[in-house]
């Protein structure tokens, strides 16, 4: 079998490929391999049984034996492909939501941890990184000023500005409540802290008109950084630390540590 049919049998077959079983394409390959599969083995199973026949007889017997499977295992093969297909795409959707946060449409706590530890377990040997912890400011008074649903277009609101100075491959996730987590792979120390004044930036310049008026949102960030092997509840400690200590400094800003060495490196605060 050629190298392509082979990995595509192989996603066929396997139960967690979505490629290999949600497209109208492995419908069509499990019809047919399966009621090829059907008619080899009765074909096989019928020559077994008869032994050496002359060639007209052989020509019949082949023939039946080709034509029940067809018939049967064809429309057979189909139904189950089709239903497969289905509980694949369901399967699929359920899983999407259950590592989904509903409001933001960012990844949930759970996810996003995950998603950070397989990064770290496996992101090869060149490890470096920041994970950055994010808190809305005095989102409380937003909620008890304009009410619980403008609060929630606040938050909206905010991971959409995050999401707008991100990278491809930077991993945006909320923590809980207004508190949100962004994991930057391959950042080093000044890259984190340019990373970091830039979403805060982008908060505090993002419309916000609950009242007509502009009303500045504000984040304060805390950020580890690391260079080499690192857990994700190592980096957590640190930058929850760092953003409590820009929360106490007085709000936002950005505070970013280098892991090995812990110093503070930079603390910002606009006018
Ligand atoms: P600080 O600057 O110290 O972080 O002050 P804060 O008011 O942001 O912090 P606090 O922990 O006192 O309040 C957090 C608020 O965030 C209270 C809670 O009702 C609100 N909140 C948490 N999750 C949601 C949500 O999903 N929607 C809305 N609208 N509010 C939320
Ligand atoms: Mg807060
Ligand atoms: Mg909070």
């Amino acid at each position: 079998m050629h190298r392509t049919s082979v990995q595509g049998f192989v996603a066929m077959i396997q139960p967690n490929s979505i490629t290999g079983t949600r497209s109208w394409s492995s419908v069509a390959r499990w019809t047919l391999f399966g009621t090829l599969a059907c008619a080899l083995a009765s074909i096989t199973f019928t020559r077994l049984i008869l032994g050496e026949v002359d060639p007209d007889t052989w020509t019949r017997v082949l023939i039946s034996a080709t034509a029940l499977p067809i018939v049967i295992g064809g429309p057979l093969f189909f139904l189950f492909s089709v239903r497969l297909r289905k509980l694949k795409i369901a399967n699929a959707r359920l899983g999407r939501v259950a590592r989904t946060d509903s409001l933001t449409a960012c990844l949930n706590r759970g996810a996003f941890t995950d998603k950070v530890d397989e990064w770290l377990r496996d992101g090869g040997t060149a490890k470096a990184g920041a994970l950055l912890m994010i808190d809305a400011d005095n989102f409380k008074a937003i909620n008890d000023l304009y009410g619980h649903d403008v609060g929630d277009v606040a938050l909206t609101i905010i991971v959409r500005a995050i999401r707008s100075v991100l990278r491809n491959g930077d991993i945006v996730g909320r923590m809980g409540g207004e508190e949100f987590g962004v994991f930057l792979p391959h950042l080093d120390q000044a890259g984190a802290e340019r990373a970091a004044e830039r979403i805060r930036l982008a908060v505090n310049t993002a419309t916000f008109t609950p009242d007509g008026q502009q009303r500045p949102l504000s984040v304060s960030i805390g950020g580890a950084v690391f260079a080499g092997e690192t857990s994700f509840s190592e980096l957590f400690r640190i930058a929850d630390q760092r953003l409590y200590g820009a929360k106490n400094a007085g709000r936002n800003m950005s505070r970013v540590e280098q892991i090995e060495d812990n110093p503070v490196i930079l603390l910002k605060r606009t006018a």
